[in-house]
């Protein structure tokens, strides 16, 4: 256990001040006031809140914080009050430690009279003064390291259960990475003890075998690091063994197929060197699509900021790999005592520049605060103010923007949910999906059969989840999409027969196919309401009836067939895949039949066409997709070269634009930097050219983005 002058010097490591008397005398105070009692543990009970202390004094939390903790059992496990509290360390102490001691009183209740109702007191206390959770977060710390010794299975089940489901997650949302880590592996070890030593052992027979790699990929990375003048630091770990159940769990995978169990940070100076790295690794090692993430540009809820990708690294293992700053490091295993340390060592200004808005918030209460315990007690809830917690009636918690809906919320359970909710209750009394959630609300959604999302519901809610599932139902996303379809493919027919149309043509196409406008025609087009095969009758009985729209010098076009393959003259071959170009439907494309082997479908303007067609026994082919066939769930992949100045959280705003019109990015490479331009390869799917087009136009309307091209 810790002595009285380690705690002392410890907190004088990294604070000024230090009142040193005040601290001898919290410290003999616990000692005092706890006297034989025991733990189960046998430990006399006064190591616990001095244990707190130490882990609060890890943190590099404020003194009176510190006191807080030592004495955060006394008025729930001795005879002394609060008034006798208030008398020795003052009002300050005092509140604090009645905030400890009121969180205390949920955990005596049974799991099941406090679910719910009492979850969200505990978030509401604990909001009124965040070092109050902070201490809590320490005791459950030392309560969770010191479980084993807990007799009752159930009780211990229960604890462990309990960290899971509340403790670990307000780690995370004030983003002390460490504990959380630790608060999910113990928990984890308690309630499934032979997966978590399956996984253990696997992993330290993993780690011996792997000692080495670890060490050489560290090597190999920091020689590229060297060779583009980056200076930085690199580390790599196995992941925890809760993390890795929790990934078996989602991907319903073992853990021989689970691969990537390493894990590798590299830490720079700045900014512009995360990216710059980035792509020195996406140039070096080959990438695994789908794996990237940006959370520099776009930082999770915590302000975690990072950059993440996934790829096959030296010795062909595949390995995450995660950038960041020093600052954002500090922010992520110390959260909140980040910001402590920062007004420690004083000198540096916030980045203006970055996105943490509620970080400024903190750094103004900061600079406009005499110390760091008024910045600690003004704090209060407002890290917590950009998201409302509501819950279940069953208890679960739901995290939402502020500002969502009831509406909102029932489309954050379920889709199905959000689309059937008829009624809502908030507290027990029925709202209109319209009302704006509160934090600790508890809701219940009561869901028709026969409701169906209404147009008017898409300005009831706020969240994208709920947005994009209405509009999938109302089909407006749909619309549009169908719109650009049949547009494409009436161009498209037309081009096909050759026939060069004017304005005036397409408008007496429209009027006679007896549609009120263009869109009107054009949706009809896509939702095949209307067919090829009428609108080129449409179109001959136009030319023919008033030869004056244009001369007609070439035969009535003939109908096309309405059979069914999705390609027009094909011959019963094989169909051989090609690496030169990826033809999507609407594409001009062209087959090249090979003597017994079979076709290559390429595109009309692909560079190895004209060497091709020189080869001998080959057959060209003139292909045409039939528009009527084919299937729009059915993906096409196609390559995009983007040439983008650099500007930090480029990429992420690239692949937005991307998936904002519905394409999936498949694989990314990112190019060699030129003054300040570089270029992206992005290999993206999408159902047809229609689509590519408004990829292109989302990405033209991208500013940094200077150039677009198709392979
Ligand atoms: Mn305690």
């Amino acid at each position: 256990m810790i002595t009285q002058q380690d705690l002392i010097s410890g907190i004088e490591e990294y604070c000024g001040e230090v009142n040193e008397e005040l601290i001898r005398r919290a410290y003999l105070f616990t000692l005092d006031k706890h006297g034989t009692q025991l733990r189960e543990s046998g430990d006399p009970f006064f190591s616990h809140p001095i244990e707190v202390a130490e882990i609060l004094i890890s943190l590099k939390m404020d003194q009176d914080t510190i006191i807080a903790g030592m004495l955060h059992d006394t008025i729930e496990d001795t005879h002394t009050t609060l008034e006798e509290i208030t008398e020795h360390f003052g009002e300050k102490i005092a509140k604090i430690v009645d905030g400890v001691t009121k969180l205390s009183k949920f955990e005596s209740s049974s799991l099941a009279e406090r679910q719910a109702e009492n979850f969200r007191k505990l978030l509401m206390s604990a909001a009124s003064d965040i070092r109050v959770l902070i201490i809590k977060l320490a005791d459950r710390l030392h309560n969770i390291r010191t479980l084993k010794f807990k007799k009752k299975k159930l009780r211990r089940q229960y604890i462990a259960k309990e960290t899971l489901e509340i403790y670990a997650p307000i780690a995370e949302r004030i983003g002390i990475m460490g504990i959380k880590d630790e608060l999910q592996d113990t928990a984890f070890a308690e309630l499934h003890p032979e997966i978590y030593k399956t996984i253990k052992s696997r992993l330290r027979h993993l780690y011996d075998a792997s000692e080495h790699i670890i060490s050489s990929t560290v090597n190999e990375i920091q020689k590229l690091a060297l060779k583009i003048d980056i200076p930085c630091s690199i580390s790599g770990r196995l992941k925890t063994p809760h993390s890795i159940w929790e990934k078996m769990k989602i991907r319903n995978i073992s853990f021989d197929q689970l691969s990537d169990i390493m894990a590798f940070r590299i830490i720079v100076d700045s900014i512009a060197q995360c990216y710059q790295m980035l792509g020195c690794i996406h140039r070096n090692y080959l990438v695994i699509p789908g794996r990237f993430r940006d959370y520099i540009s776009t930082p999770k809820n915590n302000n975690y900021q990072s950059l993440h990708t996934s790829v096959i690294g030296p010795l062909n293992k595949r390995i995450e790999i995660q950038i960041r700053t020093k600052d954002m490091h500090q922010i992520a295993e110390f959260g909140i005592a980040a910001h402590c340390d920062y007004k420690i060592n004083g000198a540096q200004k916030p980045k203006t520049s970055t996105d943490y808005h509620w970080i400024r918030n903190l750094v103004s209460v900061l600079e406009n605060a005499s110390g760091i315990d008024e910045f600690l007690a003004n704090s209060k809830t407002e890290i917590l103010s950009d998201t409302v917690f509501c819950v279940t009636p069953k208890g679960t918690i739901v995290s939402l923007p502020r500002g969502s809906t009831v509406l909102d919320f029932a489309y954050s359970i379920h889709s199905d949910i959000g689309n059937r909710a008829s009624v809502a209750k908030v507290n027990g009394s029925s709202v209109p999906l319209q009302t704006i959630v509160e934090n600790g609300d508890q809701i219940e959604i009561i869901v028709d059969h026969k409701q169906v999302p209404k147009p008017a519901w898409e300005g009831y809610v706020v969240t994208i989840k709920a947005k994009t599932a209405i509009k999938k139902f109302l089909g407006a996303f749909d619309r549009e999409r169908i719109t650009m379809i049949g547009k494409s493919n009436f161009y498209n027919c037309l081009e096909r027969y050759d026939i060069a149309v004017t304005d005036r043509d397409v408008n007496s196409i429209c009027e006679n196919l007896k549609c009120e406008s263009r869109t009107q025609m054009f949706y009809a087009i896509g939702s095949s309401q209307i067919t090829m095969r009428e609108i080129i009758t449409v179109y001959n009985e136009i030319k023919s009836a008033n030869l004056n729209l244009s001369v007609v010098d070439k035969p009535p076009a003939s109908i096309p067939n309405e059979g069914e393959p999705s390609i027009f003259g094909l011959p019963n071959l094989p169909i051989t895949p090609v690496s030169c170009c990826s033809p999507i439907p609407g594409d001009r494309i062209v087959g090249i039949a090979i003597d017994n082997v079979g076709i290559e479908i390429h595109i009309e303007k692909c560079r190895l066409l004209p060497e091709k067609e020189r080869e001998p026994n080959v057959k060209m082919l003139e292909l045409s997709w039939n528009k009527k066939a084919f299937d729009v769930n059915k993906k096409y992949p196609t390559n995009l070269y983007i040439t983008s100045t650099y500007e930090p959280g480029n990429l992420s705003k690239i692949a937005t634009a991307i998936e904002n019109k519905g394409g999936d990015i498949i694989n990314l490479k990112i190019g060699e930097k030129y003054d300040n331009l570089f270029q992206i390869q992005i290999e993206v799917e999408v159902s047809d050219i229609a689509q590519l087009a408004m990829i292109n136009a989302e990405l033209r309307s991208v500013p940094f983005i200077n150039k677009v091209v198709r392979s």
